[in-house]
């Protein structure tokens, strides 16, 4: 698997924390100064239990750094640029 590209799976949004599977209701959005322009974002997924937790690991490194409630969304229609047709087996796992 890859770190890079930013790709979402379907199916689920945990909480970006290692080892945490608990789904997100949190958006954490910062950016590095460093190796980001001020208009690229990154967004972390956060739990109730680690938004603060991510966002203080961050604000520590002078990030800028906000959270935002996240709304996972079920079975709704997604807008993804790349359409590409999926089997319909959602049948336990
Ligand atoms: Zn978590």
């Amino acid at each position: 698997m890859s770190m890079l590209g930013g790709g979402q799976e379907p199916g689920g949004t945990p909480c970006s924390r290692a080892g945490c599977r608990t789904d997100a209701s949190w958006q954490v959005i910062w950016r590095n100064p460093r190796i980001h322009t001020a208009d690229r974002r990154k967004v972390w997924l956060a739990c109730d239990e680690h938004a603060e937790y991510l966002r203080d690991y961050l604000a520590a490194r002078d990030f800028p750094v906000e959270l935002a409630t996240f709304t996972p969304q079920s079975d709704a229609s997604q807008t993804d640029a790349s359409q590409e047709p999926r089997p319909v087996a959602a049948e336990g796992g």
